[in-house]
């Protein structure tokens, strides 16, 4: 499960170029996350402010 925090999220789209499941999509000033989530925790390595989270991440 992938854990957004809208607070510190700065838009800036860098998660939504990485996710391979093409999972997330920036609607303005909105970060949804899709059901075809599978927490590979990649956008959360990529985010500049932290602002995703993992919360199963599994080994790589
Ligand atoms: S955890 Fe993986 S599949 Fe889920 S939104 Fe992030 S990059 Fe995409
Ligand atoms: S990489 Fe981080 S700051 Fe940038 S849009 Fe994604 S969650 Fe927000």
């Amino acid at each position: 499960m992938l854990n957004v925090h809208r607070d510190i999220c700065g838009y800036c789209g860098c998660c939504v170029s990485v996710c391979p499941e093409g999972a997330l999509e920036l609607i303005d000033a909105y970060l949804s996350v899709e059901q075809n989530c599978t927490s590979c925790g990649i956008c959360a390595k990529v985010c500049p402010l932290g602002a995703l989270e993992v919360a199963n991440e599994k080994p790589i």
